[in-house]
């Protein structure tokens, strides 16, 4: 598409010294300095500027999934990523980290993990490596090293006004595929210079990073709960502030509990239950996998409590909920197993029994006994890792497709705002999204919609080029 571009001759103020020519689009005039430092030389020139049907931002498994499915449908289209395929997975994960989910799972219908085998786990590494494998394979058109600075609608004509690290690119549809965990998130509840290391999980590496010393995880989700465990394993000594979560058994009767909650309907679920918002999922596939055990951890070692509640003066409090927290795991557990059985039950299957699984240990002191308060420095605590979540942030995206939290208004993925789309959204279309193999569907429904909107769009353009006899 043709558009007008003025070539400027940058004038400096001081010396009246002339500098290279530099080429901006129209639309940049008004932020041209007036006063003599800088001269148009030549205006109206035309040049043209790249031009697209359908611009996704992100290319982590959401935006090769949409490569995948827009191709599939025909439509023309370009995958922007600021780093490379699958950079989270590259450079904001532990060192150790494994897929939470056994390779036959946790990977699109189109390609089988090449290393490790159907109930293993891949590393990080291997999980990358897929994702470039796959772009690779379905020949996706990712451009790896340029960030969306800005997206803007187009004023008075269809399409958005797209600005890159890159140049400008125009297109009638954008997605955001830029990941479900975007920026992390610390609670504001110790001080900067508290004489302690804060990171967040996902700017831990490994044991050896941290300074000597004990180390506080808050948050015993599957990252809180596998990094503590990692830092006990390599002689820290760990304290835990467990929360609301849930505990699947990572696997019963033979299943892995993906393939549990997949019979069972639960991947599928479209909201989460009624006070079950922010309840966090403690799974593990280190080691082989296995079911995550407070009770085992602190057997093992590590110091259990509640949830973090404040701070002062060199001393962390905690809620006196630790038993809650442990119990409501258990009893998730529990009916997670019962379930299984049911349906073992119900459908004559040939799995197993497996009752060791129901026989909890102990309750350990640390949960019998809560740490209500803890002088950080006289525990010797050095360190706190926050594995406390994520938020998103859209500050590229100024369009009117956000509620007054700034979430997403969407349906599905699709937007309330005509022509943006979303994917890979923490329950975008069911519990399942923002995983590996759930974004896959997501990504499949999101390209059917955009294709079916090109096709009114042509309708009209061909429409207008035949105009009906009265
Ligand atoms: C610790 C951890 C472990 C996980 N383990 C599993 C697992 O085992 N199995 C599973 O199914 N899921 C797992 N997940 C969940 C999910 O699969 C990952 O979060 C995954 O990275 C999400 O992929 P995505 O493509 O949606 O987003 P991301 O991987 O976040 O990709 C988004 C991409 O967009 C790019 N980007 C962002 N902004 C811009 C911009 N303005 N311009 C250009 N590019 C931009 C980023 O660089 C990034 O590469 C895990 C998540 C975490 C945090």
């Amino acid at each position: 598409m043709g558009s007008r571009w003025y070539v400027l001759l940058l004038v400096s103020a001081r010396s009246g010294r002339m500098a290279q020519p530099v080429c901006i689009h129209h639309d940049q005039v008004g932020y041209i300095p007036r006063g003599g430092s800088c001269r148009i030389i030549k205006k109206g020139l035309s040049m043209s500027v790249e031009t697209i049907d359908t611009l996704v931002v992100g290319g982590g498994q959401a935006g090769v999934a949409m490569s995948e499915h827009l191709s599939k449908c025909g439509v023309p289209h370009l995958v922007l990523e600021r780093g490379r395929i699958a950079e989270r997975w590259r450079s904001q994960r532990w060192d150790s980290l494994v897929a939470n989910g056994p390779a036959w799972h946790d990977r699109f219908p189109g390609m089988e993990f090449p290393v490790t085998g159907p109930d293993g786990f891949p590393s990080k590494e291997e999980v990358a490596d897929y994702f470039v494998a796959y772009a690779k394979q379905i020949n996706a058109p990712i451009r790896c090293g340029v960030e969306v600075k800005l997206v803007q609608r187009n004023v008075g004509r269809p399409g958005f006004r797209v600005e890159t690290s890159d140049g400008v690119i125009q297109a009638n549809s954008v997605v955001a595929a830029t990941g479900p965990f975007q920026v992390p998130v610390i609670p504001s509840l110790v001080p900067a210079d508290a004489g302690l290391l804060q990171i967040h999980s996902s700017a831990y590496r490994n044991p050896a990073q941290l300074p000597k010393g004990a180390v506080l995880v808050v948050g015993a989700g599957s990252s809180g709960v596998q990094i503590a465990d990692e830092l006990q394993r390599a002689g820290r000594r760990v304290y835990l502030s467990v929360g609301p979560h849930d505990r699947p058994p990572r696997s019963y009767r033979g299943r892995d509990f993906c393939w549990w909650l997949g019979v069972l309907g639960k991947w599928d679920l479209e909201t989460p239950g009624p006070g079950t918002e922010h309840v966090t999922i403690a799974v593990s596939g280190a080691r082989g996998g296995e079911t995550i055990d407070f009770r085992r951890l602190a057997a093992q070692g590590l110091t259990l409590v509640g949830m973090t509640k404040a701070y002062q003066d060199g001393v962390m409090s905690f809620a006196p909920d630790l038993a809650k927290n442990i119990a409501r795991g258990d009893a998730n557990l529990m009916s997670l197993l019962d379930e299984a059985d049911a349906y073992v039950a119900r459908n004559g299957l040939d799995l197993p029994e497996e009752p060791a699984l129901r026989k909890l240990g102990p309750e350990p002191d640390c949960v019998t006994n809560p740490i209500l308060e803890l002088d950080l420095a006289k525990a010797g605590i050095a360190t706190i890792i926050w594995a406390t979540g994520f938020a998103v942030d859209y500050s590229w995206l100024k369009v009117d497709a956000f509620d007054e939290k700034g979430r997403p208004r969407h349906h599905r993925g699709v937007s309330t705002e005509p022509g943006i789309y979303f994917l890979g959204l923490p329950w975008q279309s069911r519990r399942g999204s923002s995983f590996i193999w759930g974004v896959w569907h997501d990504a499949k429904h999101v390209a059917d919609r955009i294709s079916t909107q090109r096709k009114y769009l042509a309708y009209h353009a061909a429409a207008k080029r035949e105009p009906v006899d009265a």
